[in-house]
Parts: structure tokens; C-alpha cells; sequence
């Protein structure tokens, strides 16, 4: 068991905040009391009673999702839903835009895609594939930003 004295605020701040570790796993991990460990995150401005809930980011878009830290520390990659679950799983297989590939087409007849630009759908189904549903953006770190920032604009259409 460490010596408490090497028990710095930091690890116990990361076990709780950035791990998602419930009071009693870091005080057991550490090697202190739970209510040893409440005191010193609360002396750190981190309430745990406000930590029911976590935000993460989606495991493909970047969306930021509000998940139970329970189910955060069961699995680590969250989802936004089914479709996005599942675009990751293609995307690690090397077909980067499988999933996307209609939507490419759609939007290849008006406007000259780029390998790097990210076609997305504005109302958020992916199923949509109809001409005014499509958005373009540069790459995916533009698109990550704009969903979580509603910014930039798309490059195409411009205007809308
Ligand atoms: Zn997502």
C-alpha cells in the first residue's frame, strides 16, 4: 500500500475526475479513507455529488455526451448512438466513409469533394441522404468543433 504522504491531491483528483473511479475505488486504490478522499477533493473545488454524471465524447463524432460514471467506467468508448457505434467500428477497419458513401455521392453531383472534406448531416440522421440534409466541412477536426461549438459554417452550400 503507497505511503499516504505520496498520495498527492493530483492522483487522487485524476483517479476520480479523469478515470472515473467511484470515492470508494480511489480510496482503495490509494490506500485512504473515503472520507479522506471526499475532503480532499472537496478542498480541491470537486464536489463528487456533482460528478453523478460525466461528460464524455463521442467515440467517433466528438459530441459531447452526459453518461452515468458507472456505465463510462464499464465501457470506455461511448457512443451517440448505434450509427456512430458503428462508424467507428468501419473506420477502424480502413473503410473510413463506408457508411457515408451515399451521402458523398449526393453531394459530389454539386460540389468537388475533397478525400480530407466530411459530408454530415445537418438534422443528425445519418439515414437522410437527401441534397438539403448534407453539410460539408474542410476535415474532421472542423466538423468535431463545429458539433460541439456550432462553428465554422460549412464550406458547402455557403449561405444556408
Ligand atoms: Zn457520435
Amino acid at each position: 500500500m503507497p505511503n499516504r504522504k505520496e498520495v498527492t491531491d493530483e492522483k487522487i483528483i485524476a483517479l476520480f475526475v479523469d478515470a472515473h473511479l467511484s470515492l470508494r475505488n480511489v480510496a482503495k486504490l490509494v490506500g485512504l479513507s473515503h472520507g479522506a478522499i471526499r475532503k480532499r477533493l472537496i478542498k480541491r473545488g470537486i464536489v463528487p455529488m456533482e460528478y453523478e454524471n460525466v461528460v464524455v465524447e463521442c467515440g467517433f463524432c466528438g459530441r459531447e455526451l452526459r453518461r452515468q460514471r458507472s456505465k463510462v467506467r464499464a465501457q470506455k468508448d461511448q457512443y451517440c448512438n448505434k450509427e456512430c457505434a458503428s462508424a467507428k467500428m468501419t473506420k477502424q477497419h480502413g473503410k473510413t466513409w463506408a457508411v457515408n458513401r451515399l451521402a458523398r455521392a449526393v453531394v459530389s453531383q454539386h460540389y468537388k469533394l475533397l478525400p480530407e472534406n466530411v459530408v454530415a448531416y445537418k438534422n443528425k440522421n445519418a439515414k437522410d441522404n437527401s441534397l438539403q440534409n448534407l453539410i460539408v466541412f474542410n476535415n474532421e477536426e472542423e466538423y468535431k468543433i463545429y458539433l460541439s461549438t456550432g462553428v465554422p459554417d460549412p464550406i458547402w452550400p455557403t449561405g444556408r
